[in-house]
């Protein structure tokens, strides 16, 4: 879906304002789209070569509410690097910062803390730092535990490289 038409219907007045602070801010991304991140622990980003905003998927496939509202909060901070990225500034600095005091975020920061998040999207957080730190290998000869999002594959044989012992699957 065309990026603009997507922020003019979930975040309208913020849109508004960015666009009249920026003549030309319509026009330079008039070609962008929103698109949607499959997986990964990323609320939204955005991507100047491919021209996309995009948005977790897996994060707002529940439409309650508190979940919305995070989903408008996480277009307001994508939204900020747009316009960051027509006045100056890189990453989350000064310039980033007084984009988002201007569209109505009293005190931006960077990361959303988990006591913030909507129930339905710290369970996903949860769920994903689970996996992120799961064992799936213990090396015989030094006890090493190697983590992994997934398992390793059965039928190969792993060995840890910094001692050179083999790794035992955990059951
Ligand atoms: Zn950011
Ligand atoms: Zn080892």
């Amino acid at each position: 879906m065309n990026m603009l038409t997507y922020l003019a219907r979930m975040i309208p007045k913020e849109l508004d304002y960015v666009c009249e602070a920026i003549p030309e801010f319509s026009t330079r991304y008039a070609k962008w789209s929103i698109t949607k991140i499959k997986r990964g622990r990323r609320l939204g980003a955005v991507c100047f070569s491919s021209q996309q905003m995009e948005i977790n998927v897996e994060y707002y496939n529940t439409m309650d509410p508190e979940t919305r509202k995070q989903l408008r909060q996480t277009l307001v901070h994508e939204l900020a690097h747009l316009a960051q990225y027509m006045t100056g500034g890189r990453n989350h600095d000064r310039v980033w910062k007084s984009w988002m005091r201007s569209l109505g975020v009293p005190n931006p920061r960077a990361c959303v803390k988990r006591g913030e998040m909507s129930p339905h999207i710290a369970n996903m957080v949860e769920k994903h730092s689970r996996q992120r730190d799961k064992i799936v290998g213990i090396c015989a000869g030094c006890g090493h535990k190697v983590m992994r999002t997934r398992r390793l594959p059965k039928n190969k044989q792993y060995t840890h490289k910094q001692c050179g012992g083999g790794l035992i699957r955990p059951v």
